[in-house]
């Protein structure tokens, strides 16, 4: 069974008949109590300062309120039983949204206990039978349980996409080395393998304790320095120091071979040498389609980032506005009638077109500004330090640039077209996804004007 199918049953099982009666009960007893709950747990966490730094903007203060109480009112609704899957998702959808404010497991946790030490005070005062009063406890409990279980699930499985992809993030850099530098390794390794193949055809008082050791080479410092840098994904370095020790292994056996006059032994030996190094070649070069494969965290087609990187950067842009009070602003860019440029010249001038917008893009924005490719003729750029104003002007000269622009087609052909953009800027809102979401809803606006427009979005 499947803990989705676990999470399901529970939740079957305590919405279904028997328990009605006791949800009702619960729900007569807490509905005029709710304000209160939430006003204490407000109180307490305002306290923390960690918790105080997102709670302090006034859309949360707005908010959590009222959808606080929602949480709990639904919870203990027996109607919620007649859909189980949106119970689910309703939980899912907090999980990840306090996955993307920042907020620590263990802080989620306590407003958990609160809420709990609320509910259980009331519920104390007010049902005297100790009978009904137990099953209710036990109902709480089950509920707040299986709840939990399945928001901290989302929970996890939000914010290890999110390090994933901020691990692998800072790994670009040297991924992009590293494909190099694994060229240069298997050279080092060959040019390792000829020398010591000569020494130990050639040398006439072989000892083989003095054999020049791989693990000691500058491949094998390598492995021991740097092979684990290569990518959190792949686990090459235990691999690589094991075939490393392996090589010197079989090398050291050659040579013993040698020495002892056992000629079939030591030939035997020298081919399982060249094996295994031919191995060991074979399996960088893998590494480095492996590490391709991790890092195309571009789009191949502009080169600009592509949406994988999306959330980790914005949640890094969010952090920042809100701990250093730098504004940014949020661009979606959509090229106008973009069907029009495929159906008229074919789909890989639609390629070029796209391919220049996002050049004339990358030439329009500092490079401290973030540019993803957002969709096929979409384009999303988050615009760090700027006011209102200086957004608006950065997009006007965008949308005016590409008006302007005369996209060049082979055969002489120059084509024009023109761009809508949707502005927003974050209003300090933990949660990034309302940016986005405000910036979608200004394109829409700048579309439904005509095409061929900026418009600043927001409340
Ligand atoms: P609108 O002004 O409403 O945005 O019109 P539109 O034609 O641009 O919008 P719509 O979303 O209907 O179509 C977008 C088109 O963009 C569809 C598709 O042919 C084209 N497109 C999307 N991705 C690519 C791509 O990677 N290459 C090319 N050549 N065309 C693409
Ligand atoms: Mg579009
Ligand atoms: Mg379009």
């Amino acid at each position: 069974m499947s803990m989705q199918n676990i999470m399901q049953a529970q939740l079957a099982a305590i919405y279904s008949g028997p328990r009605i009666p006791i949800l009702d009960a619960i729900t007569t007893l807490l509905e005029p109590e709710l304000p209160a709950i939430a006003e204490v747990f407000y109180a307490e966490f305002l306290e923390i300062p960690e918790t105080a730094r997102i709670l302090q903007h006034h859309l949360v203060q707005k908010n959590l309120r009222v959808s606080l109480s929602q949480w709990i009112r639904a919870l203990f609704d027996p109607n919620s039983g007649a859909d189980i899957a949106a119970v689910i998702q309703r939980q899912e959808k907090i999980g990840s949204v306090h996955a993307n404010i920042n907020v620590r497991l263990s802080v989620f946790s306590h407003g958990i206990g609160i809420l709990k030490r609320e509910i259980y005070t009331r519920l104390e005062r007010h049902i005297p039978e100790r009978e009904k009063l137990s099953e209710a406890f036990l109902l709480v409990e089950q509920l707040f349980d299986t709840t939990t279980a399945i928001i901290i699930e989302a929970y996890l499985s939000h914010e290890i996409n999110y390090e994933t992809n901020e691990l692998s993030m800072k790994m670009k850099g040297i991924t992009q080395n590293a494909a190099i530098e694994c060229e240069r390794l298997r050279t080092l390794l060959l040019d390792w393998l000829r020398i010591t193949l000569t020494l130990l055809y050639q040398t006439s008082e072989l000892d083989p304790a003095s054999l020049p050791k791989l693990q000691y080479s500058t491949f094998g410092l390598w492995v021991i320095y740097k092979s684990d840098l290569l990518s959190h994904t792949i686990n090459a370095s235990t691999d690589l120091k094991r075939q490393t020790r392996e090589i010197d292994e079989v090398l050291f056996q050659a040579a013993q071979h040698r020495v002892a006059g056992e000629s079939a032994l030591f030939f035997e030996a020298v081919n399982r040498l060249n094996d295994a190094v031919t191995k060991t070649s074979w399996f960088i070069s893998s590494l480095v389609d492996q590490m391709m494969e991790i890092d195309r965290g571009t789009d191949v087609l502009t080169r600009l980032f592509n949406r994988r990187y999306l959330d980790t950067i914005l949640r890094r842009q969010t952090e920042i506005s809100i701990k250093q009070g730098l504004p940014y602003a949020v661009l979606i860019i959509d090229l106008d009638h973009f069907k029009r440029i495929n159906d008229q010249y074919g789909h890989d001038n639609g390629d070029i077109v796209l391919k220049s917008f996002a050049e004339m893009l990358l030439l329009s924005v500092r490079t401290s500004d973030f540019i993803f490719r957002y969709g096929g003729e979409e384009f999303l750029v988050l615009l760090g330090n700027v006011e209102p104003s200086g957004a608006l002007s950065i997009a006007e000269k965008i949308r005016s640039r590409c008006e302007m622009q005369a996209f060049k087609l082979p055969g002489d052909i120059a084509i024009h077209l023109t761009c809508s953009i949707g502005i927003s800027m974050h209003d300090g809102h933990p949660d990034y996804n309302r940016s986005v979401q405000q910036a979608d809803a200004a394109l829409y606006d700048a579309k439904r004007a005509g095409r061929n427009q900026t418009v600043l979005g927001g409340e």
